[in-house]
């Protein structure tokens, strides 16, 4: 690190969610640590407050010149359109045509005042964007700002929606609704691999103008950088290089993961938001378990669960007689009728077996040794996590990227099983059983097992120094310091 130089400002612009906005700031971390930068992470009012209300452990926040930092990482906010009191989730679709019409403006005079800030100017000298931004993109152009895109979901989803939105390959329509698709680094992938975006009866529209946007506007953003690693995902990567200047950097995992909590303490590294407050009984109930016992349950931040699937999924743990952790949300206890009774009627009946929780910190418990195996939605971050800690797992994808997430951690990296509806829709309670039974017990698991302490081992050797993702990040940085000085802000007068 070059000491005596002056600070390279860096802004990064998330989508205010836990999952786009982790990544992001483990990025920042790894950027802040290899050379004299300064992050700032611009994201929408409502986030920012919430951050500022929040108490969560492994965040420590302080407010001077009226800048909120987070270990190290400055925050600065900008309005979305609605107001404090609006419920985002209600239409994700108004959400995002909203943000995307009112986020350029906001941003743009967001830098623009930074830049003229009395106190301490900030001057960026590149932009980095997450996919549900695009926008912001179009603002770095306007100011001439370099700019980069954080890809927070694996690279084959970049390839997968950069030929569907170009329009390279067939993909299944309303007429031919089961049409397989054979991209050129890609095995084929059958419609229930594909991204649910890209399927004709995609529900949401919003996320589909945000990522046409996102892997279209290509040849304005110098670097893709990919939460992924280049061992995972080599001919994809390899691929996507025709195209695009890809640097696989991750995986951008908490480093209790990477690293094993023993050897997290005081680590200044671990930089991380927390949606609800976790509830760390189950780390305590897991050390009464045996070593590869434990079935974990989760489906992510997002996903709410009928209460027909959450009847099966119950049925079948109570069935099977393993001790199991299931992560239900405070939001899922109501959001379907039925469901609060059935939820207290199992957690009366499992009392012995396993436990419940609302949330927890899910780094702790995946590297905990008493995990089997993982029973999981398969967001990509969940899946990052999971290889880091090489725990096999049952896939339980329920759309966007998760059903080619399920495809990729299956049949491609080898660890664990997916789970198939029955005639119904609906996974049933015999399917979730037997996959359980395959994947803790017999040959197959030994198999998964294996596998997933390969993946394992690789993803804590690209992230070492000198390792394929540890280089990517210097070279990207080094990028950053040698076109620092030629940034000037290309600013509109009107
Ligand atoms: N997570 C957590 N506690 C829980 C469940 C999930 O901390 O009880 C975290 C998990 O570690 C992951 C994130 O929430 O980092 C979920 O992101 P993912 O991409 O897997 O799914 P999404 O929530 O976006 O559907």
């Amino acid at each position: 690190m070059e000491h005596g130089a002056p600070k390279i400002n860096v802004l990064m612009v998330s989508f205010a969610t836990q999952g786009h906005m982790n990544p992001m700031l483990r990025l920042a971390k790894q950027l802040q640590s290899k050379a004299n930068i300064q992050v700032t992470l611009a994201t929408t009012e409502i986030f920012y407050h919430h951050l500022l209300k929040q108490n969560n452990h492994n965040v420590t926040t302080t407010t001077s010149n009226n800048t909120l930092s987070i270990s190290g990482i400055d925050f600065e906010s900008f309005p979305d359109g609605f107001d404090l009191d609006y419920d985002r989730k209600s239409n994700l679709n108004t959400y995002l045509d909203t943000l995307a019409k009112v986020g350029p403006t906001n941003l743009y005079n967001l830098i623009i005042s930074l830049s003229t800030n009395q106190i301490s100017p900030k001057k960026f000298s590149c932009i980095i964007t997450s996919p549900f931004v695009p926008w912001a993109t179009n603002v770095a152009v306007r100011l001439r700002i370099p700019c980069a895109m954080l890809w927070i979901q694996p690279c084959t989803l970049f390839a997968i929606y950069h030929s569907y939105y170009n329009n390279l390959n067939y993909f299944p329509t309303k007429e031919n609704p089961h049409i397989s698709v054979k991209l050129p680094c890609l095995p084929l992938l059958e419609a229930s691999d594909l991204p649910s975006i890209v399927l004709p009866e995609n529900p949401i529209t919003g996320m589909n103008e945000s990522l046409s946007q996102a892997v279209k506007n290509v040849d304005n953003i110098r670097w893709v950088l990919a939460n992924s690693f280049y061992e995972l995902e080599k001919e994809v990567v390899e691929y996507l290089s025709k195209f695009v200047d890809i640097k696989a950097v991750g995986p951008l995992v908490p480093p209790t993961v990477l690293l094993g909590e023993e050897h997290c303490h005081g680590n200044d590294d671990h930089v991380g938001i927390n949606l609800w407050k976790p509830e760390d009984k189950c780390i305590d109930w897991l050390k009464q378990n045996k070593d590869n016992s434990v079935i974990y349950v989760s489906f992510g931040s997002v996903i709410m669960l009928s209460r027909e699937q959450l009847e099966i999924i119950g049925k079948a743990l109570i069935n099977c007689k393993r001790p199991f952790l299931w992560v239900v949300k405070e939001k899922n206890y109501s959001v379907s009728e039925g469901a609060r009774e059935f939820l207290e009627w199992f957690l009366d009946e499992t009392k012995e077996q396993g436990m419940v929780v609302k949330w927890c910190s899910q780094d702790k418990v995946l590297s905990h040794k008493s995990l089997g195996c993982f029973l999981t939605h398969c967001g990509w971050n969940s899946m990052l996590e999971t290889i880091s800690v090489g725990v096999p797992v049952i896939a339980y994808p329920f759309w966007t990227d998760q059903p080619t997430n399920a495809k990729l951690m299956c049949d491609l990296f080898g660890v664990g099983l997916r789970l198939w509806p029955n005639k119904d829709g609906l996974v049933g309670v015999e399917e979730i059983m037997k996959c359980i039974e395959v994947v803790m017990d017999g040959p197959r698991a030994v198999e998964f097992r294996a596998k997933a302490a390969e993946w394992k081992n690789n993803a804590r050797e690209v992230v070492v120094h000198g390792g394929s993702s540890d280089r990517n990040i210097q070279d990207f940085v080094d990028d950053i310091i040698q076109t620092s000085s030629a940034v000037k802000y290309n600013v509109d007068t009107e």
